[in-house]
């Protein structure tokens, strides 16, 4: 889930009674799950792998004060140690993803493997207050007023960047590479759509797949748009290329492990095609800013606490139906105002 990065992180103290926990849950796999300070994503899992004389750790956990903490706790649980960490691989850089992962190849000197459409996290190139801004001029062009907008930037500047370095990849996570474990090699699927740079890693064997955000137990969608022409074809299209991998078991990136594949890649399917369906009924409704139709797709849903998080899947379903021809941009009103959409060619 990129409610995450999109959600403005909203730090209360209080809430944070989670801690990390580890369980195994197949020989040779342990789920560590670590608490996260979003409000609604409490946690997301890191995958251990039993591998020779230590383990692959697939995803880290963001980074945040005590975040490492959380971690060992969860590697202890399992009986296991960070110093075990033989590699680090990341299922996409979003920051629960892969937010530890400059941290513990610091402590551990494990390589780190990641997909190499990485930018999007644009940790390394901006400063926050330049991701900041940057995110302030797309709200404004989405229509988004000052106000709101003021207050999510002052939260953004109290949360810090949840990474805990720059994030470099020692070998590209690519469709050939593979991840050597004692469950056998785990082969690399490349899923964009939630992430340009997300995939999934698939055991044939055993029909295993770690699912990252691609595939939740919940259905939850999201969008990590702006840096690739169609984020929701890309989505769909990877959603076709897992479903013909028929994996009998998902290791997701939050949540339980679960089963049924075929049933969740088509409830995925089904809320995409309902969320198009909404937005060509807004766009009948008449033109609007994508703030405008995110209320009128996501109704009472739509609140501040939420509004980064559905702007941005607003604005994936209308750049997907602009390429149906189905919506298009009608300009905005005044020179320099917020981009105005329509229906239609
Ligand atoms: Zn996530
Ligand atoms: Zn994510």
């Amino acid at each position: 889930m990129r409610r995450h990065v999109s959600v403005p992180p909203v730090r209360k103290p209080t809430r944070k009674r989670e801690v990390g926990r580890g369980e195994r849950v197949l020989p040779g796999v342990w789920r560590l799950r670590l608490p996260l300070p979003w409000p609604g994503v409490p946690h997301c899992n890191a995958w251990a792998l039993a591998a020779g004389d230590g383990i692959v750790l697939v995803d880290t956990g963001m980074h945040e004060p005590g975040s490492m903490a959380h971690l060992e706790r969860a590697l202890d649980q399992a009986g296991l140690r960070l110093e075990h960490v033989r590699l680090v691989v990341c299922t996409h850089a979003h920051v629960d993803h892969c937010g530890q992962a400059p941290a513990i190849r610091e402590r551990t000197g494990a390589p780190v493997w990641l997909h190499p459409a990485h930018g999007h996290l644009h940790a390394n190139d901006e400063t926050p207050e330049e991701t900041i801004a940057r995110r302030v001029e797309v709200a404004r062009q989405s229509g988004v007023p000052e106000e709101p907008l003021r207050r999510w930037a002052e939260q953004r500047r109290a949360g810090g960047t949840g990474m805990s370095g720059e994030l470099t990849s020692d070998r590209d996570l690519v469709p050939g590479a593979t991840v050597t474990t004692d469950l056998g090699e785990w082969q690399v699927v490349e899923t964009p759509g939630h992430a340009p740079s997300h995939v999934c890693l698939h055991q044939p064997e055993r029909r295993l797949l770690i699912s990252g955000d691609h595939l939740l137990g919940r259905v939850s969608l999201y969008f990590d748009e702006g840096h690739t022409p169609d984020p929701v074809g890309e989505f769909l299209e990877s959603l076709d290329r897992v479903d013909a991998l028929d994996a009998r078991l998902a290791l997701a990136g939050h949540g339980r492990p679960f089963t049924d594949l075929a049933g969740h890649i088509s409830a995925n399917r089904s809320l995409v095609s309902i969320r198009l369906d909404g937005v060509r009924a807004a766009l009948a409704a008449g033109e609007g800013t994508p703030f405008e139709l995110a209320q009128r797709v996501y109704g009472e849903a739509f609140s501040e606490l939420t509004a980064s998080w559905l702007l941005a899947k607003t604005r994936s379903w209308l750049t997907h139906l602009e390429r149906r021809g189905e919506a298009r941009r009608t300009g905005p009103a005044d020179p320099g105002g917020a981009d105005v959409w329509g229906a239609g060619r």
